[in-house]
């Protein structure tokens, strides 16, 4: 395969020469560093010891861990022996030391940090280090289902799981029949169907983790890009696990854009979309924590910052008003954001921009109020 260096945050990387990034015999999107910037603040602040990037394809992500956070030992993971061979170039490119294999498919370099490269099913590798990584990173093509019980399983019991999901057409709706299969959930479509699928991604995790007795608190999670990306740090004990599945619930919405939720075990009311996370969608002080560290770290992507900023500022209440999806919904005129969002403060509500779309709010301001400052703005 035909070789290009890029260069992201600290590392320099080989990636196959591409016309498509999906042609390419191992994948590297450069569209992602924002993902990764995102994630190598989030390892930044929290300093693992022992980390897992258990789909690794170029080793893009476990060795910006490596170069760019405090973590002392990064697996990286690939079923793929094409993989697998370009993250031992790229670990040697990085580190400039050679690897000693320690197994049949796994190579270990020990400089100032341990990196281990290692070629198997993902599924295998986490269920061989039982309760081993303080953070374990899952980066798969679509849904990171089929390795959320040995992930559960291989992070440590107070560790953090990160996931991303890139099948956005299954959580938000576009085909309702794999989100059931694969999410157990029912899918919202329309203005509300990217926070919903989050926060279906979130609930499964939740749903998953009971059964092992452990509970989770988001840490952050956020829709961009046409995927989802969530950082949970997992509790241990019957109590944490009940107290998560108590932030499950459902989710309805009329014609006119109106919605309720209710947290619930099972829906009370027919035409309900869920199991969904009703919890926060973020821990405050670990963002802020996040965006002081941005502000010394250089980042890959220039998008990082603003879009950190704008999840920081935001009300952290389930769902949002699609103000263009709700003029249309309402046969009314569409007026500026940014005075709808003053009209409702001005009346004493809390309001914000959302990243899930730059034409929506959240607010705890009730429905008839939105529509009312809607309607005043004509
Ligand atoms: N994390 C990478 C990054 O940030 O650039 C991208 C990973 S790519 C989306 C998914 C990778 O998972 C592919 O390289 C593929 O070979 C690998 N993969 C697919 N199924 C796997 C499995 N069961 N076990 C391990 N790796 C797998």
């Amino acid at each position: 395969m035909e070789l290009v260096e890029v260069r992201e945050g600290l590392a320099k990387i080989l990636v196959p020469k591409a016309e498509r990034i999906y042609d390419a015999p191992v994948f590297y999107n450069p569209v992602m560093a924002l993902n990764r910037d995102i994630s190598v603040l989030a390892v930044g602040v929290l300093k693992p010891g022992t980390v897992l990037d258990a789909l690794s394809a170029t080793g893009i992500r476990g060795i910006r861990y490596a170069l760019e956070t405090p973590a002392k030992e990064v697996w990286l993971n690939d079923i793929s022996g094409e993989a697998f061979n370009l993250i031992l170039e790229n670990v040697r490119l990085n580190l400039g030391i050679d690897g000693e294999r320690i197994g049949e498919n796994r190579v270990s370099f020990e400089g100032e940090k341990r990196i281990v490269a290692n070629l198997d099913d993902a599924n295998r590798l986490m269920a061989e280090k039982f309760r081993y990584f303080d953070f374990l990173d899952l980066d798969p093509f679509g849904s990171p289902v089929e390795f959320l019980d040995t992930a559960l399983r291989s992070v440590r019991r107070r560790g953090v799981l990160a996931l991303t999901a890139t099948d956005t057409g299954v959580l938000c709706g576009a085909y309702r029949n794999a989100c059931r299969r694969k999410y157990l959930a029912e899918p919202i479509r329309g203005e509300l169907c990217h926070e919903a699928g989050l926060r279906i991604l979130i609930g499964t995790v939740v749903r998953y983790a009971a059964k092992y007795d452990l509970g989770i608190d988001v840490l952050l999670a956020y829709y961009r890009d046409h995927y989802f990306r969530a950082f949970l740090r997992l509790k241990s004990g019957t109590r944490k696990a009940d107290e998560s599945l108590s932030n499950l619930g459902y989710l309805w919405q009329d014609e006119s854009g109106k919605f309720t939720y209710e947290q619930a075990f099972l829906p009370e009311r027919p035409k309900a979309y869920g199991p969904l996370w009703l919890g926060p969608l973020k821990e405050q002080g670990f963002v802020d924590d996040m965006l002081s560290l941005a502000g010394t770290h250089s980042l890959a992507h220039k998008k990082t910052l603003p879009f950190l900023e704008t999840i920081s500022g935001e009300l952290d209440v389930p769902f949002h008003y699609d103000t263009h999806a709700l003029a249309r919904r309402n046969n009314l005129q569409v007026g500026k954001l940014a005075d709808i969002i003053e009209t409702l403060r001005g009346k004493g509500y809390s309001a914000t921009r959302t990243h899930f779309s730059p034409t929506a709010m959240k607010t705890d301001a009730p429905f008839e109020e939105v529509l009312k400052a809607l309607r005043s703005l004509r």
